[in-house]
């Protein structure tokens, strides 16, 4: 570990030609929290740390066109607290901003970088929930090339760390006519949730009807988006029905997926009466 070399690079091209290198383990350095425990820990094993912090084209908001759609693009080098502080994302993601705001302290806002929670995957109060309900996806760079991968696959499939330099979050343009977070918060720690719940409702592209998404974050269960039982509010609420059985049949299907001990139960609980009470204040309907 003494010998450990900080090499502080200014550009994405100077990053990847680092990383590249075989002869040496690197590790990128950003915001810093997280390498500064592994270091206090003793348990950071590489040769050197490439400080990317300094890399400008990691700090820029944009819109982008890819595919033909466009895009926001938040550079993974940004804290937490600057995303936050941005004007365009306030009026286009007032949802993000808020939740992004509420997730942790001031001094931990300030310090971690899109770049190291998304390789650390520890999620901040509802931060992840949040991009999934927005479809972000993730920008990654290494020398072969560019790869963007939805949040969602990032967060269960991803392996932490093997995946070259994080150069963006990016977040469709879409209007979201709905936004609601219920939580169970944790008392002892800022940014610990025992379960959160994000609702958003999205215009669909002919502006013509908002479909509810529904995201959540539950402790040790982890990140997950409910695309089945959104399908089936959205027929519920086309329909004018209640979505009291949906409710139903979704208990059983956690009932089904995390087993029946206590924790589970306890959490199973928690998580159907958040979605429930969302549901009720953002669409109104729903009891018999
Ligand atoms: C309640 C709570 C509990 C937490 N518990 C933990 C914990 O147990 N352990 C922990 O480590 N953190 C924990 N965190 C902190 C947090 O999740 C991360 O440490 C923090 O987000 C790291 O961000 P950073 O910018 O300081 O990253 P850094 O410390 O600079 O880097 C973190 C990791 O991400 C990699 N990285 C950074 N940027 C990029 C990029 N652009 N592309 C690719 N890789 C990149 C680094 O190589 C490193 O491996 C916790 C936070 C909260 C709110």
């Amino acid at each position: 570990m003494s010998n450990l070399s900080v090499l502080r690079v200014k550009s994405v091209q100077e990053t990847l030609n680092l990383l590249a290198e075989t002869d040496v383990t690197s590790k990128l350095l950003s915001g810093g929290v997280s390498i500064t425990l592994q270091i206090r820990n003793g348990n950071l094993t590489c040769d050197r740390l490439i400080d990317i912090s300094g890399v400008e084209e990691l700090k820029s908001i944009q819109p982008v066109q890819i595919n033909g759609k466009t895009f926001y693009q938040i550079g993974a080098g940004l804290s937490l607290s600057h995303v936050a502080k941005n004007s365009e994302l306030k009026s286009k993601f007032p949802g993000l901003v808020s939740v992004i705001k509420t997730s942790s302290d001031p001094a931990r806002l300030n310090a971690f970088t899109l770049g190291g929670l998304l390789t650390v995957k520890r999620n901040t109060g509802n931060l992840f929930p949040a991009l999934a309900v927005l479809e972000a996806v993730i920008q990654v760079q290494n020398t072969d090339g560019e790869k963007l991968i939805p949040i969602m696959e990032w967060l269960t499939q991803v392996k932490k760390e093997s995946s070259g330099l994080i150069t963006a979050i990016l977040l469709p343009d879409q209007s979201q006519t709905g936004w609601l977070v219920k939580e169970v918060k944790r008392r002892q720690m800022p940014g610990e949730l025992i379960a959160g719940v994000v609702l958003c409702s999205v215009k669909d592209q002919n502006d013509v009807q908002s479909d509810l998404r529904l995201a959540s974050v539950v402790d040790q269960f982890g990140v997950q988006r409910w695309t089945a039982i959104e399908e089936k509010i959205n027929q519920a609420v086309a329909a004018n029905d209640s979505f009291h059985s949906i409710m139903n049949d979704f208990d059983v299907q956690l009932q089904l997926r995390w087993g029946d001990g206590l924790d589970a139960q306890y959490r199973r609980q928690v998580l159907t009466a958040l979605i429930t009470r969302g549901l009720q204040e953002m669409i109104g309907s729903g009891e018999e």
